[in-house]
Order: C-alpha cells, then sequence, then structure tokens
C-alpha cells in the first residue's frame, strides 16, 4: 500500500540532529531520586526492565558499556570505516543491525517499523514516527522534485502512525517540504512590523486554499516556492486529520523558528477547530520562549483554536550558542542548565494549569527524558485533578533511551511515547556517529540505565527472582 520499504531504501537521509542529543549535562535520566516524590513511580527500580527480553537487555548493556568508552566513540567512524572493509557490507549491516542501529532505530522496511510499534506497543509505549529528513541552510535542493518525494514520505508516515493504536502521533520537520533558506529569509521578513502584517497564518491559509497571493519582498522564486511549500503542508495536514493522527512539528535552529512557528500556525487555523490534531514544538533552552509561547497561544485563542505543545529543552545549544558568537548577536541560549530548567518549568506550569483549567482543547507533550521534569509534571497532573488517560498530558522520549523513564510511565498508566526515527542502516549510521560523538556527556546520562539493565542480568544469571 505505502511502498514505504522502497521508498526509505531509496532515500538515503541523515536522522534529526536530536536523535543522540540527550544531555549536554549528562544530568538527565539520572537526576531525580524518583522515592517520595510519588509513591507510584520509582524510576531507580530496575524490575520494569524484566519486561525486556534477554537479547534486548544484552544489546543495551553492550551499547551502553561501549559508549563509556570516550576514545571508542571518538573513533567510532574510523572503526567503522574499517569493519565494514574487513567484513564486508551484508555482514556489517548485520553487525550493526544487532547492535547500534537496532537499539535506536525503528527499522528500514515496513514490516521492521510494524514490528518496531508492535514491541513498543506490548511494553505499554506508545510509537511516534520521526521521519529523518531535514535541510539546513545551503543544502536548497533546485526545484520543486526533493519536497514533493518528501510530501510522499510524510503522507507514508502519517498512514502508518495510523496504525499505531489510540491517539496516534507523529513527528514533522517542515525543512523536509519548505527550503531552509526560504524559511530563515521570512524568519528575517518576520522581524521586520511591516513585512510581519502581511506574513500573517491567515495569508499562509488563503495560500494554502489556493489564492495566489504575492509578497512584494520575496522573489518571483521565492513566492512559486512558498506557495507550493505551504500547500504541501496543507495537504499532510489534512490527510493528518482524516487519518486521526497528531502531528507534532519540530523546532529546528533560531534562524528559521519564526517562520516554522507561521506556517505551524496556519496548518492549525486549516485543522485545530476542534482537536488540536497540529501541534508547535518549544525549546525551553531559549531565552524567549516563555514569550513565544506565550504569543503562540493567544494568536491561537485569538483565531479560536485548539493547541498542541511539544515542550523541549532543545537540540542545538553549541552550534546556536558558536553562530551568535561569529555573527555578534547576543547568545539565544540561556547562561546555563539550571535557567533552562526554571524556563522548561515555567512554560510546563503554563501549560499545566491551562490544561487544568481548560480540559483538552490543549495538549502536552513532556519531550523530555529528565526525571524531574517528568515527577513534575506528574505531580501537578494529580494536583490538578488531570486524568492520566485522557491524553491531555503525555510524555516522549527518544528510542533506545532512558527505558527506564518511559517503561516505568507506561506501567503505571501514563501515556508515553517513544520518538522513532526510521531509515536505512547506511543513512542512519553516520548521523549517529556523529551526534554521540557531539554529545559526549550523554556517556554519563545514561550510566543509570546501564546500572539497571546490569542488576538486571546479573538477576537472570543468578535466577533470582
Ligand atoms: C520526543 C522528543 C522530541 C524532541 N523534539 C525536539 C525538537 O523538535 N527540537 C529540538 O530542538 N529538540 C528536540 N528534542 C531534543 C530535546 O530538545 C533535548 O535535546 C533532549 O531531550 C535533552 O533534554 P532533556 O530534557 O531530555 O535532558 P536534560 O539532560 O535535562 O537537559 C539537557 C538539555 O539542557 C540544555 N542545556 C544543557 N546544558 C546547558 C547549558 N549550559 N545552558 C543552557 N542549557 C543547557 C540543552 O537543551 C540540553 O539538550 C526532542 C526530544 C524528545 C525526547
Amino acid at each position: 500500500m505505502w511502498g514505504l520499504g522502497r521508498s526509505l531504501r531509496s532515500s538515503l537521509v541523515p536522522l534529526s540532529p536530536w536523535t543522540l542529543s540527550l544531555s549536554h549535562t549528562g544530568r538527565s535520566c539520572h537526576r531525580a531520586s524518583a522515592h517520595g516524590a510519588n509513591s507510584a513511580l520509582n524510576f531507580s527500580d530496575g524490575k520494569v526492565f524484566r519486561l525486556k527480553s534477554r537479547w534486548e537487555v544484552m544489546r543495551g548493556l553492550l551499547i551502553f558499556q561501549m559508549c563509556s568508552f570516550p576514545t571508542l566513540v571518538k573513533n567510532s567512524e574510523k572503526l567503522m570505516g574499517v569493519s565494514r572493509r574487513l567484513l564486508g557490507r551484508r555482514l556489517f549491516e548485520w553487525g550493526m543491525r544487532s547492535t547500534v542501529y537496532g537499539q535506536f532505530v525503528a527499522g528500514e522496511t515496513l514490516p521492521e517499523i510494524q514490528a518496531s510499534m508492535e514491541r513498543l506497543r506490548k511494553l505499554g509505549i506508545r510509537p511516534m514516527l520521526a521521519v529523518p529528513i531535514e535541510e539546513d541552510l545551503g543544502e536548497g535542493k533546485t526545484g520543486e522534485l526533493w519536497y514533493e518525494q518528501n510530501e510522499a514520505i510524510m503522507m507514508n508516515c502519517v498512514d502508518l502512525s495510523s496504525l499505531g493504536g489510540d491517539r496516534p502521533m507523529m513527528q514533522l520537520k517542515i525543512t523536509a517540504l519548505m527550503s531552509a533558506d526560504l524559511c530563515k529569509v521570512l524568519s528575517g521578513c518576520l522581524s521586520d512590523p511591516s513585512q510581519r502584517k502581511a506574513l500573517s497564518p491567515h495569508s499562509m491559509v488563503s495560500i494554502m486554499e489556493g489564492e495566489d497571493s504575492k509578497f512584494s519582498f520575496l522573489s518571483e522564486q521565492q513566492n512559486q516556492h512558498l506557495q507550493n511549500s505551504v500547500r504541501r503542508l496543507s495537504r499532510v495536514g489534512k490527510h493528518a486529520v482524516q487519518k486521526q493522527v497528531r502531528v507534532l512539528v519540530d523546532a529546528e535552529y533560531t534562524y528559521m523558528n519564526p517562520a516554522l512557528s507561521l506556517v505551524t500556525m496556519a496548518m492549525m487555523a486549516q485543522c485545530n477547530r476542534e482537536e488540536p490534531w497540529i501541534w508547535n514544538t518549544y525549546q525551553c533552552y531559549l531565552k524567549d520562549s516563555l514569550r513565544n509561547l506565550s504569543q503562540d497561544l493567544d494568536t491561537a485563542v485569538g483565531l479560536g483554536l485548539c493547541f498542541g505543545v511539544k515542550l523541549v529543552r532543545g537540540a542545538y545549544m553549541d552550534k546556536e550558542r558558536k553562530l551568535a558568537k561569529i555573527k555578534g548577536y547576543p547568545d539565544p541560549i540561556q547562561p546555563d542548565w539550571e535557567a533552562t530548567n526554571r524556563s522548561y518549568n515555567g512554560c510546563l506550569d503554563k501549560l499545566l494549569d491551562l490544561i487544568g483549567q481548560q480540559g483538552p482543547r490543549y495538549n502536552l507533550i513532556v519531550a523530555s527524558h529528565n526525571e524531574e521534569s517528568v515527577l513534575h509534571a506528574v505531580r501537578r497532573m494529580t494536583d490538578l485533578g488531570i486524568d492520566k488517560p485522557s491524553g491531555a498530558i503525555c510524555f516522549g522520549q527518544l528510542l533506545g533511551m532512558c527505558d527506564h523513564v518511559s517503561l516505568t510511565l507506561g506501567q503505571a498508566g501514563y501515556l508515553v511515547y517513544k520518538s522513532i526515527p526510521y531509515g536505512s542502516v547506511d543513512s542512519v549510521l553516520p548521523y549517529l556517529v556523529r551526534r554521540a560523538q557531539e554529545n559526549q556527556s550523554v556517556l554519563q546520562g545514561i550510566r543509570k540505565e546501564r546500572d539497571l539493565l546490569h542488576q538486571e542480568w546479573k538477576r537472570r544469571l543468578l535466577g533470582r527472582n
């Protein structure tokens, strides 16, 4: 039906940059002492790993053990190159699929992806598919063909997600459907008050619905690409509504985020009248995250729309800081991790209160591996009387990471999703290597999970209950 396996095989695309960007600080997953915070949730109890197969426990241990050697991680690309030459492509792929790829990626073909989704479902965890296609500045493709092919892949992703049980969700990267260069130009225009007036969600909706408007501050080519792009987004959004799939739009770099929010709001205007089908992402490592969130909320309320939020800390810290330094503008990132935490809690509380007061017209996913953030949300849900299964508030972690958090939440009846990327081994591995190298402190962040897996392995070896 989808030809997904084939289309994915032929699209050798990199994974999204935050796949392994789990903990610049190494504090995630193992910060909070879960005891006492909420008697029902204990993230330090390795019992949840009893749900894993023997092979999954062993693989997790092996991978997290390997990751604890910085030299191995640093030289992993070279080591993989050598292994590929020595073992040949087929044996190398088999090895990778049994280890790193198997741990962090859902698969490549339709049956593989469906099997991954099914495994998660049996553990009480929901799949959230993420097509790993995106574009950065200067990578713009000529013509529309690449973006059109990506539209077909996103449509497939909607179809596949709709098989993922009740309240299915997927992630969407706007830059797969609209060039990053145009997103940057539009973001610049949005900072000019006169141009901002013209670039409203309303004007985007008109274009989505077929109006042939042109903006004088854009070139003919840019106008044409904008028209094609927003219509692609509109088609994906409408298809998702038809299939009852929630679409969570990813946040990317600050130089393109304003444009991403604009077209996301336009998608919301088309799709979110009755229910929040389209969600936006807010990165709390940004100094103006609360302001951006509040402004978008006001806009949504003004337009009579439902509103969904993916709340993250943010994945592009190092590059954002480097760019600010090179270009000489103020660093957009919070001064330190503690400030990011305060910002995260501020946004979280705002949304929790809103959902507590106004109910399911507002939805939130706490997309974090940070135990304190998760426990904070869980406690406030209880205080505010927000039902676990209502789905108004759910949780999200990345596939292969912090399973003790996801499994504990899932077993306790909270709605928890794993973001699951998919793609071919060739396209995915170089990316995973780069992410691991850029985020060496992630190695500390997974120490708790490694220790819990080790306990579980010992228990099985000794045949204890
Ligand atoms: C389901 C899901 C979807 C995601 N979608 C997106 C997305 O659309 N866009 C995106 O950008 N990211 C996304 N991410 C990644 C996310 O932004 C984080 O990079 C990642 O989850 C780590 O944050 P944490 O809260 O899990 O862990 P923690 O370890 O608690 O926090 C680490 C994070 O804190 C921040 N931080 C660390 N050190 C400092 C410092 N010195 N100063 C300021 N801040 C600091 C950084 O953001 C770092 O990633 C997603 C993550 C998940 C689980």
